[in-house]
């Protein structure tokens, strides 16, 4: 924090220029680029976490601020390229943080009823396609600290659990379309690639 009071000391002009580059590198946000299909890493399952340290805590922290600059509201690891199972999920998109979730290892313990609503993926911009989801999931899962604990879902969150869970796994949304339709997203992403859109 900045004060009008300049202490007049070089040891306390070096104290106050350290204080600051502390906080202007805590405030640094590191954002991940997020990593289009078809990259390997989201077609390869992740890894399951072990340690659970500052340094797991921090990429939590990135993965937010990732997630929330690429308009987001649930980040896998793989889609920033670390094949771990590691998802941040925000249905409220910043605006509760209760809604803030940190799933790691996370597992589907139960499911109920059926959804069939239109889904996208910062791994695949632009592409919606309407996908066949549990209405209602329970999700046992790691917080950052190792910690067990459930979470319900229904609707929006449902699917977004879903949808996070899956790309742990290596799969992605257009993985649950029918051939015919799965083949024709293809077709158009090949195009995008080619004409540089992509
Ligand atoms: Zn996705």
């Amino acid at each position: 924090m900045p004060t009008e009071t300049k202490p007049d000391t070089t040891e306390a002009k070096r104290a106050t220029r350290l204080a600051t580059s502390e906080a202007a590198r805590k405030n640094a946000k590191k954002l991940h680029e997020v990593v289009k299909y078809p990259h390997p890493v989201l077609a390869t399952k992740g890894d399951p976490v072990t340690d659970f340290n500052a340094d797991l805590e921090q990429l939590v922290e990135e993965m937010f601020d990732s997630m929330y600059a690429a308009q987001g509201i649930g980040l896998a690891a793989p889609q920033i390229g670390i094949s771990k199972q590691i998802t941040v999920i925000d249905v409220s998109f910043n605006e509760n943080p209760n809604d803030k979730l940190v799933l790691i290892n996370p597992v589907i313990v139960e499911r109920e009823g059926s959804l069939y609503e239109e889904e996208g993926c910062l791994s695949l911009p632009d592409i919606n396609e309407k996908v066949k989801r549990a209405a209602r999931v329970k999700v046992r899962a790691q917080n950052a600290k190792g910690e067990f604990f459930e979470v319900e879902g229904e609707e929006l969150l449902s699917r977004a659990l879903q949808h996070e869970i899956d790309h742990l796994h290596g799969i992605l949304f257009i993985d649950h379309l029918s051939r015919l339709k799965r083949d024709l997203v293809l077709r158009r992403i090949k195009k995008l690639i080619r004409n540089g859109e992509w």
